[in-house]
């Protein structure tokens, strides 16, 4: 197993470095300074860089990063990412420079058309796609691919670390909680992410467990979420349609 040291980046976003012996292997860097300056203070060479997707707060820090390390680049095919050594497509089980434990690649299509989410040793690094108490934004797929990528990770076993790319969990518990007023485990979450919130503690990771009881974007399939999307769009007939009216009320809300 690694050790997970959680880097803070930008406004809200969580770079995730992975640290076993003196090697390290970290998750969508979109900036270079922290990861060096965390690098430098823990003495680590930095062998592996798994990427998500495109968007510059996930992969901004690669081309710099190189500049120090020669490390490998695993990141989609697809996308227009410079720097990766490792083009995946989703699929694959993946060995790294950093160390013995294999990482699934899943292809999670939604947020954008190549995004891909890497799973090993119980942690979910999911980028934009799974968020604590929400979903990636649409930007590139449809609702129809975003549902059925959020639906394989929810099958992943409970206990799974969900490590995600944002601390945006207060606001999406916000929403979580139009969806479903009366879900008692949602009402606990809020209570204690408010908590450590104000003691400017993360809410990341979370765990498949946590999403699948309280995330509204895994629950389609619940009477009281679908009744919310219904008040919407009142023809959300299937699981796909109330995921599709989650997503664009909280679009707006
Ligand atoms: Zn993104
Ligand atoms: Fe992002």
């Amino acid at each position: 197993m690694f050790d997970v040291i959680r880097i803070p980046a930008f406004k809200d976003n969580y770079i995730w470095l992975l640290r076993k012996g003196a090697a390290a292997a970290v998750v969508d860097p979109g900036d270079a300074r922290p990861v060096l300056e965390v690098l430098d203070q823990y003495g680590l060479s930095l062998t592996t860089i798994l990427v998500t997707h495109h968007h510059a707060d996930h992969q901004g820090g690669v081309s710099r990063l190189l500049a120090h390390y020669p490390a490998e680049v695993f990141g989609p095919a697809t996308e227009s990412i410079s720097g990766i050594t490792r083009p995946l497509a989703g699929g694959e089980t993946i060995r790294t420079a950093f160390c013995d434990v294999e990482f699934q690649v899943l292809a999670v299509p939604g947020h954008t058309l190549g995004h891909l989410a890497y799973y090993g040793a119980d942690c979910l690094f999911c980028g934009d796609t799974l968020f604590a108490g929400g979903c990636g934004r649409l930007f590139e797929g449809s609702a129809a691919q975003m549902a059925d990528s959020l639906a394989r990770l929810a099958a992943l076993p409970g206990e799974t670390a969900v490590y995600c790319a944002h601390e945006y969990t207060e606001a999406n518990l916000r929403f979580a909680l139009a969806v479903e007023p009366g879900n008692r485990r949602l009402q606990s979450r809020v209570n204690e992410v408010a908590v450590a919130r104000a003691k400017g503690w993360p809410t990341v990771p979370s765990t498949i467990a946590i999403e699948k009881a309280s995330n509204p974007f895994l629950r389609s399939a619940e009477p009281e979420v679908a009744a919310a999307a219904r008040r919407r769009v009142a023809d959300a007939h299937d699981d796909v349609a109330v995921f599709a009216a989650l997503r664009a009320w909280k679009d707006g809300f």
